[in-house]
């Protein structure tokens, strides 16, 4: 018997995590975080629908905290099994798991003030509970086979989304053979650092594929850049300041690496670039430990250890020196967490520049709804910042080439590069628009049973 289950990134964006019980084990792909809405988010997460101790295993698809949030709370509950990822994935995760436990104190105080931590007397999980899942890392490289089972194989493919990122092709063999795709996040052709994705090729029994952009298409990566280099010519122009969103893990090291290929090519002034973010400090000190994963070899690796550094950009650790910033003349670049200005030390700099008409909100990634981030980039005005409603006078501009995600042509043809025949396909990983256009469109590319799980619903396979 083949049975999966769907326990996050179903029917929504994040908590990524789905149940393989196969070969007489019980498998997890991914353990992602569910974000969003504090107090449901927190109810969603801690709602385990099965019992840890029994997990046998998990094969962990990236490092991004919608995909691997919550394995700390599984390992607090008794999970003590091996975690397979790659090792930029492993190394990533010694950092985005800690910095996730601060934020889960952080949210549990903040819910606590406001009387709505319900029957809970502590955090989602602690420190502790994320050094202790890191004991369990196993690093595993792309396309080396690996049993978790007599009967059960898999192999990580590049997914090309963040550093890291993988695919993971399954192979069951008890009772017949049955191949199992699950696409982890699928990146972008022509991304900077990262290669571009690999998918497995030949038929495939089921298939679980993301859909986060599946509804939309972006601009070339070309394009963005100079849309980007447009945008900081402009603000330098008048003397403001770019505020950038952007999430620690992967956008923060894309933009630095565009910047200085912009200011390299003289396309840009010279104006300082704070990345304001100790999180993205730490994941930037991991990209430079993995530069072998890194996309056009031998050009990057000649220049990796300059890669992130050159003489604009400046790493901004301590509180006072980001509270600096604030109060500082333009003109500048910051890039500061969260991506989607939920949190982090971007609020602090909306706070303060938003209301200003020199400067601009720069979006570079992907704005869930209900987040700061989604109504700014939508017109609103006034917002609210720390109880305040601010009037919006800043510019607010979105340049979608730098997403880390496949558009709706790309996912496709990631699908269609898989090449054989696929005999049923799950679509997760998106919100409700992308989910039916991607099960639209694989019913359209001729795969017949297409289905959209609902959360904690099972399939026998
Ligand atoms: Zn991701």
């Amino acid at each position: 018997m083949i049975r999966l289950s769907f326990h996050g990134a179903a029917g929504q964006v994040t908590g990524s995590m789905h149940l393989l019980e196969a070969a007489g084990g019980r498998f997890l792909l991914d353990a992602g975080l569910f974000q969003g809405h504090r107090a449901e988010a927190r109810e969603l997460n801690l709602r385990l629908p099965f019992d840890p101790r029994r997990v046998d295993g998990i094969v962990l698809s990236h490092a991004h905290i919608d995909h691997s949030g919550r394995l700390p709370l599984l390992v607090r509950n008794g999970f003590h099994g091996p975690i397979h990822a790659t090792p930029a994935t492993r190394d990533l995760c010694a950092v985005m798991l800690p910095d996730s436990a601060h934020i889960q104190e952080k949210d549990f105080e903040f819910l606590q003030r406001r009387d709505k931590a319900g029957e809970q007397s502590e955090p989602l999980y602690s420190l502790a509970d994320a050094v202790a899942t890191q004991d369990l890392m196993v690093g595993v490289p792309y396309r080396r086979i690996t049993h978790l089972r007599k009967h059960l194989a898999f192999e990580f493919l590049d997914a090309g989304h963040i550093l890291g990122s993988a695919s993971v092709d399954i192979r069951i063999t008890e009772a017949g053979s049955h191949r199992l795709v699950f696409s982890g996040d699928i990146g972008r052709s022509g991304l900077p650092i990262v290669r571009d994705p690999d998918p497995p090729s030949g038929p495939v029994d089921t298939l679980i594929v993301e859909a986060t952009y599946a509804d939309r298409k972006h601009e070339s990566v070309a394009d963005a850049e100079e849309r980007l280099a447009e945008a900081v010519r402009r603000v330098a122009a008048r003397g403001g300041k770019v505020l950038v969103p952007a999430f620690a893990l992967g956008r923060v090291q894309e933009l630095v690496y565009s910047l200085h290929q912009l200011w390299r090519a003289r396309k840009i002034p010279e104006i300082p670039i704070y990345v304001d973010s100790p999180l993205a400090v730490d994941v930037t000190t991991v990209f430079r430990m993995h530069p072998e994963i890194f996309d056009q070899r031998e050009h990057l690796i000649a220049s990796e250890s300059r890669l992130f550094d050159f003489p604009l950009v400046r790493y901004v650790r301590t509180v006072e020196e980001s509270k600096a910033l604030d109060t500082s003349p333009g003109p500048m670049v910051i890039a500061a967490a969260s991506g989607m200005a939920e949190s982090g030390r971007i609020l602090h700099h909306l706070a303060h520049g938003i209301g200003d008409h020199r400067n601009l909100v720069l979006f570079v990634g992907f704005q869930a709804e209900h987040t700061l981030g989604r109504r700014i980039k939508d017109g609103a005005n006034p917002v609210r910042i720390f109880g305040d409603e601010l009037p919006v006078r800043a510019e607010v501009q979105s340049i979608d080439g730098y997403s880390a995600h496949a558009d709706r042509g790309e996912l496709l043809a990631w699908v269609r590069r898989l090449g054989g025949p696929i005999r049923r396909a799950f679509v997760v990983h998106g919100e409700a628009s992308a989910l039916e256009a991607m099960a639209k469109a694989l019913k359209e590319a001729g795969v017949h049973d297409v289905r959209i799980p609902r959360l904690g619903e099972s399939f026998d396979l």
